[in-house]
């Protein structure tokens, strides 16, 4: 029996809906584990049921999984005692292994990020105002970021949510050494049957909402490459595996839309916005023209400094 304990911090819960698209998998691995703490499906209070404690409690445990970023002084903090906790800890999805959508936010003051949210913005109005005594909101650092540039995380699930697949790979890789876990070290584009033509496109950048060119009776391998055919597709720099084992095209090449890069940098030392200016230079387009440049390249990776305010 193998304990786990999940937590999330700057998340969207989408990667804990991940764990549970596991689907029958995990009904089978269910006897092997023990979840200890889950807070998405277990309601354990942090300093116990009646806010008795004086302790962050989170009980030990052999795995834990944390999604989400690091943004506040509370995700730090229970990051720090997951790391105490756990033998071998776990950063689920890219919000956890590189910032993620919400590194988004280094590209602002934390004060125009407060006035964003919570002074000017109509629809929080009513919400809670940081300016009113009693209205605790935890104190913001300066950056969102990974959770390696904290603590040591021993495994890295980037995807936006990762695929379940990998998720339950993992899982089986801790619970049997015989079950080896390989992740993608590929980009997207390497995994992409799209016809590459291989010269340049002297056509504009397209806006993303446009309909790409293909002939919907046909297959994605004979639909032309979408970089080539003027959207900004994130592929050549993106991690593969968004498909999961199932060997099919990459999630949204399957779909016909551009990659938007939500499998984080290709490697650890990769930076997408210096990457794919090559990019873009192979196939013709003037780098310099592509609007919101920072936000766009760097939409998911904006932990580990990359995205800092300018000015
Ligand atoms: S990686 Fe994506 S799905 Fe997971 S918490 Fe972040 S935003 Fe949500
Ligand atoms: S740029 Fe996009 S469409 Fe072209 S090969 Fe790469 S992933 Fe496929
Ligand atoms: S194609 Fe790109 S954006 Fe779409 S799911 Fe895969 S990695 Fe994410």
């Amino acid at each position: 029996m193998v304990k786990i304990a999940e937590e999330w911090l700057n998340s969207c819960s989408g990667c804990e809906i991940a764990i549970l698209n596991i689907g029958d998998v995990l009904v089978d691995l269910l006897p092997s584990l023990e979840f200890v703490h889950i807070p998405v499906l277990i309601d354990k209070k942090y300093y116990g049921q009646t806010g008795e404690g004086t302790e962050l409690d989170i009980p030990e445990a052999v795995v834990g999984i944390v999604s989400g970023g690091v943004k506040n002084e509370e995700h730090l903090e229970v990051l720090k005692k997951m790391r105490e906790r756990v033998q071998i800890l776990i950063a689920l999805g890219t919000c956890a292994t590189d910032g993620g959508i919400p590194a988004l936010a280094n590209m602002y003051s934390n004060d125009e990020i407060r006035d964003f949210v919570y002074r000017d913005s109509p629809t929080t109005e009513a919400g809670p105002n940081p300016d009113v005594k009693g209205n605790h909101i935890p104190d913001m650092l300066e950056s969102c970021s990974a959770l390696d540039e904290h603590v040591k995380v021993d495994l890295k699930l980037p995807g936006c949510p990762p695929h379940p697949d990998w998720i339950a790979a993992a899982i089986l890789s801790l619970l049997d050494e015989k079950n080896v876990l390989e992740l993608p070290e590929k980009s997207v584009c390497d995994t992409c049957p799209t016809q590459r033509e291989r010269k340049k496109s002297m056509g504009d950048i397209r806006r993303m909402l446009e309909t790409p060119d293909y002939d919907p009776e046909k297959p994605i391998s004979e639909m032309r490459c979408l970089l080539e055919q003027g959207f900004m597709c994130l592929g050549p720099v993106t991690k593969a595996g968004c498909s999961g084992m199932t060997g099919e095209a990459p999630r949204c090449i399957s779909a016909r839309v551009p990659c938007r890069g939500c499998y984080g940098p290709v490697r650890d030392d990769r930076i997408p916005l210096v990457d794919y200016v090559g990019a873009l230079a192979t196939v013709g387009y003037d780098p310099s023209r592509m609007p919101d440049r920072r936000g766009y390249l760097c939409r998911f990776n904006g932990g580990h400094g990359v995205l800092k305010k300018l000015g």
